[in-house]
């Protein structure tokens, strides 16, 4: 794969023919270097886990312990199922909508009730961490899409605010139109993002240093599951944000 065809140095039909066959190997090899990294990333998300729940079930075994003790093996044992649960779930999603296997219904939501929703669901979410929700100004907007994707697009760029934030700090969702785009904005003022990682939060399995040092919750794939979500409602999503001190994510969806 890795051969090349020799370029003539004159512009003819054949150079340009080499040249564009080149292009494709270039490319071909970038898409089997990714798929050799995704696929390493993904084992090894998966074996942190196993290694967690094998260590403590060891030294659960290595003598008789109290019942209390085995308690605390177990719940920390379905903790990490439910992490390894997560990921395959993801992972499941992102693999059929690769495929084009993903059915989605187009039909009228309403944004504004889906969004009181989320901060509702987001608010139980916030008390837990001592982070509070405030559901801003919002418009009544009504657009094209399939409301369980639009959901957990939202429901996970809030759940992100909650989880990157500070104790006692807070999460904005506000909506506004610009021409032709309904426009939601995520705001938080927590942990934030590096300039040099702005660009790769969106790859699979990609977390920041930082976001791993502040909890061990996440599976840095909620981000390319909600890019996907974006990119199939012909919307997008972008990011600012600013190192310690938060980050602000805004979808913008186009009118029906
Ligand atoms: P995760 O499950 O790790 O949160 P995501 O795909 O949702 O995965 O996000 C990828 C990474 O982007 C996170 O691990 C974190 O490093 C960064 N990130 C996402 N949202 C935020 C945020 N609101 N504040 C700071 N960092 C964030």
């Amino acid at each position: 794969l890795t051969q090349r065809l020799n370029v003539p140095t004159s512009a003819d039909e054949i150079g340009r023919l080499a040249g564009t066959f080149n292009n494709m190997i270039a490319r071909l090899e970038t898409s089997f270097r990714q798929i050799r990294q995704f696929s390493s990333d993904a084992s090894h998300e998966l074996r942190t886990p196993l290694t967690v729940m094998k260590g403590e079930t060891e030294l659960a075994l290595r003598r008789p312990r109290e019942a209390a003790d085995y308690t605390v093996v177990l719940e920390s044992t379905l903790e990490e199922i439910d992490r390894m649960t997560r990921i395959v779930d993801e992972l499941l999603f992102l693999s059929r909508a690769d495929m084009g296997e993903v059915k989605m219904e187009y039909l009228p939501v309403n944004l504004d009730v889906l969004l009181e929703d989320i901060s509702r669901q987001a608010s139980l979410l916030g008390q837990e961490r001592d982070v509070q929700v405030i559901l801003g100004p919002i418009t009544p907007i009504v657009v094209r899409g399939d409301e369980l994707r639009l959901r957990e697009l939202f429901l996970n760029l809030v759940d992100n605010a909650v989880k990157y934030s500070r104790r006692g700090g807070a999460v904005e969702v506000t909506m506004t139109t610009v021409p032709g785009y309904a426009k939601i904005v995520v705001t938080d003022h927590g942990i934030g993002i590096g300039p040099d990682d702005l660009e790769r939060i969106f790859g699979r399995f990609y977390r920041t240093d930082d976001a791993r040092a502040h909890t061990k919750k996440g599976t840095g794939l909620g981000l390319s599951i909600c890019a996907w979500i974006a990119d199939s409602h012909h919307g997008r999503i972008e990011v600012k944000s600013d190192l310690g001190k938060g980050s602000t994510f805004t979808v913008l969806l186009p009118f029906a």
